[in-house]
């Protein structure tokens, strides 16, 4: 073995699990390092107490006198929780979060010192912002770049830094960040599901949208892990033949999790109560050290920021168990890989889940509308609720017959599917209790106990309907939910909108009665949108098939997902509704693709080192031993050697064949960047890493993963499969 796996191995058996300090009640230190209304109740006047709760609720903005309290108060807070440090905390479009920390010091002259922390260095601060990715929209002598406090989400101390939640925006006001849309998106929605909410509730000022994710995840021994490059530098494994055991037996989902990892999740866990992300479920997955942590849903700007803090928690409190997180969509070929699914829904400020079927007719025309809306708002934008989940490392996944496929699709259940084919056949279109073929009344009424046994369960399709909220399942492990959330809030109150204008106009202009308005527009909705509902396995390739009967989209790779963020009804969506302008929406296009061909580039320059310096050097020194053992069978034997040295004589050759085919590859494959880093068009160097220089990987990978089959496991280099994926 060489000398670093061996180590490494050594390294990773010798590994206890780690003692933890646990509260009595994980209740009790609930939120203890969030700035939320209890802290804000003890540490703020209450003139400023108000304000936030306002800015929170109505989006009113806070007085500059009053922003002056508040930082006051809230660093009286922080210091009790034993911080020193205030940041910014913001998304940029890196994918990770990032804060520059400041002190509370200051000097007074005199020697003398205080702490400090001003209404204007909570509101807003200038961090310099020339290296976060832009798409063109600072040019570099204009880097400014501002983060703004985002009082909907509160404050917490991590650490010893109080950690401020703000908005990334330039100099001239367009969003560098994940949150800035996505709070618009979120506004958009509200505002438009409350329009629509008014037909049944006069009393309802907001509807939030709200997010549940479910994070999965793979937990590495971090000497394992380090053991191998490509790991450190790309966060999968390019190589490595599949072990003989993996995930057929089944016996890790849902298994007894391991000590050691259980030591790492209640670690993990604790950290989640004192910064209130009120995570709840956590268990193994399919794959060998695989896992799964959620939380309890929560409104969805929120659970966007408790998402991305967790990522950074979650390798923070890895380091102390001596555990690498790969958050990695596809780790490692032949298991699964690992997904987010975004579970989401839209309730009302008077308590009302509006993918929630009720108990009366009217309440369930309610739930009809949200429910019919948003699969309406799926049919139409599809392609940009795939592209919203595009990335290099997702592409792994999705299509890859362990994930949903790159089709986007809706599942709702045979029940429901059952109820909309009724309602769609009503074709007087009266709703109103006097008309007597009350048939869709009793359709309507019936639906919560319909769903109450609606054990349906689909795990293929990309969006089901689960209840009282769809599920989106193409999330990928690593992404930021904000993007997907986004385009799934944007387009839902698009379609909203859509939805109230025709049925004002069928109330103005034909006198119809509001609910059969509703009704009928919804009918027709039923029927426009069944191409994107979908019962069956989204795994077959008769679905490919037929989803391109029915003009789905199909994108399989990234570069060609993310085209449709420039067509000219995109732009015009996201204008439209605020959510994004034409230069936001063109330069985050831009980042996206120049991310994926860095990331396949990355992924390129690191197989071919790991090809050329690790596998052929190790596959040339087993044929030297190889070599010597026929010489000296050959000194012994004389002319009779080469029947004893069949076995020997063929590995030479076929260790020579491997060899010749890897190095030819790699030269390949290094021409073919050459080529395309020369190129000026985005999309030509995209489809170029793509369709070109990422199918290399399998056929370089192909050749290495036959040499660790046939070469001395002593002389291999690379940690091994069933060594990374073994090892509890
Ligand atoms: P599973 O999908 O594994 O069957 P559950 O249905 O219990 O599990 O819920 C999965 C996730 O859905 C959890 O994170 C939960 O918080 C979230 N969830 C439940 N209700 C809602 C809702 N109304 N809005 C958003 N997320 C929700
Ligand atoms: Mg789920």
């Amino acid at each position: 073995m060489s000398t670093l796996r061996f180590f490494a191995v050594k390294e990773s058996l010798k590994r206890k699990p780690l003692k933890i300090h646990e509260p009595k009640r994980r209740s009790e230190v609930f939120g203890a390092n969030v700035f939320n209304e209890n802290a804000m109740r003890q540490y703020l006047t209450k003139e400023a107490l108000s304000s936030i709760m306002e800015a929170i609720t109505k989006g009113t903005k806070i007085d500059r006198v009053l922003a002056d309290h508040i930082s006051t108060g809230m660093k009286e807070w922080a210091i009790s929780k034993g911080a020193t440090h205030y940041t910014h905390w913001f998304q940029p479009l890196t994918g990770a979060t990032a804060e520059k920390h400041d002190a509370f010091f200051e000097t007074i002259g005199d020697g003398m010192a205080i702490e400090k922390f001003g209404g204007s260095q909570l509101v807003q601060q200038e961090p310099d912002a020339s290296s976060f990715p832009h798409g063109g929209i600072r040019n570099t002598f204009e880097a400014r770049g501002y983060t703004a406090w985002d009082p909907t989400s509160p404050a917490f101390v991590y650490g010893t830094t109080l950690c401020i939640p703000t908005v990334f925006v330039s100099y001239t006001g367009e969003a560098l960040d994940y949150k800035t849309p996505l709070l618009r998106a979120l506004h958009a929605v509200d505002k438009a599901a409350v329009a629509v909410c008014k037909y049944f509730d006069k009393n309802v000022k907001k509807v939030s949208a709200s997010l549940g994710w479910e994070q999965e995840y793979f937990l590495i021994d971090t000497a394992l892990a380090t053991s191998r490059p490509d790991i450190v530098l790309t966060g999968r494994t390019l190589l490595g033949h599949s072990p003989a055991k993996g995930q057929q037996l089944d016996d890790h989902y849902f298994g007894s999790i391991p000590s050691r990892a259980m030591s790492y999740m209640r670690d993990l866990e604790n950290e989640c109560m004192l910064l209130g992300i009120p995570v709840k479920t956590r268990h193994n997955e399919v794959a060998p050290n695989q896992f799964e942590l959620a939380p309890i849903f929560e409104e969805a700007n929120l659970a966007v920021d408790h998402n991305s803090l967790l990522m950074d928690v979650m390798q923070k409190v890895a380091k102390r168990h001596n555990f690498s997180v790969l958050m990695h969509e596809k780790p490692f070929a032949g298991v699964n890989g690992s997904g987010k699914h975004n579970n989401w829904s839209l309730s009302t400020d008077t308590g009302i889940n509006l993918l929630s079927p009720g108990k009366t007719p009217m309440s369930n025309l309610q739930f009809l509308t949200f429910f019919i809306n948003t699969i309406k708002a799926v049919q139409t934008h599809e392609e940009l609720l795939r592209a919203a989940i595009a990335s290099a490392s997702n592409d792994h996944r999705l299509g890859a017959n362990e994930a949903p496929p790159a089709i986007i699709s809706v599942f709702i259940g045979a029940q429901l599917t059952k109820v909309l084919e009724e309602l769609e056949t009503v074709t007087k279109g009266k709703l109103s209790p006097q008309e007597k073929t009350d048939l869709k009344l009793n359709v309507v009424g019936k639906i919560p106990e319909i769903l109450l046994d609606n054990t349906d369960r689909n795990r293929t399709s990309p969006f089901a309907f689960t209840g009282n909220k769809f599920e989106f399942r193409a999330v990928g492990s690593k992404a930021n939910c904000a993007n997907p959330m986004t385009v799934l809030n944007t387009i839902v109150a698009k379609q909203l909108i859509d939805f109230k204008e025709e049925v004002d106009v069928l109330i103005d202009k034909k006198s119809m009665k509001k609910d059969d308005a509703i009704f009928n527009v919804l009918r027709e909705y039923i029927k426009t949108s069944k191409d994107i509902l979908f019962e069956g396995n989204g795994y077959s390739e008769a679905w490919e098939k037929e989803a391109k009967k029915r003009g789905l989209s199909n994108n399989k790779t990234t570069p060609e997902a993310l085209k449709v963020k420039l067509s000219k009804s995109s732009i015009e969506l996201f204008e439209n509704l605020g959510v994004m302008n034409e230069v936001e929406s063109k330069a985050r296009y831009e980042i996206e693709m120049e991310e994926y061909i860095l990331r396949v580039q990355i992924e390129s320059r690191v197989i071919g080192d790991i090809a050329r310096n690790h596998v052929v050097p190790t596959a040339v020194r087993y044929q030297n031993i190889l070599i010597e053992n026929v010489k000296g069978l050959k000194t012994i034997y004389g002319d009779e050697f080469r029947g004893l040295a069949k076995e020997q004589l063929t590995i030479i050759e076929q260790i020579s064949k491997h060899i010749e085919a890897i190095n030819s590859l790699v030269t390949k494959m290094i021409e073919d960047r050459k080529s395309l880093n020369s190129q000026n068009s985005i999309e030509k160097k995209a489809n170029g890493y793509c369709n070109k220089v990422k199918p290399l990987f399998d056929d370089i990978r192909y050749h290495c993963d036959k040499l660790e089959l046939m070469i001395d496991d002593e002389l291999w280099p690379l940690t091994k499969y069933r060594e990374l994926l073994f090892t509890k």
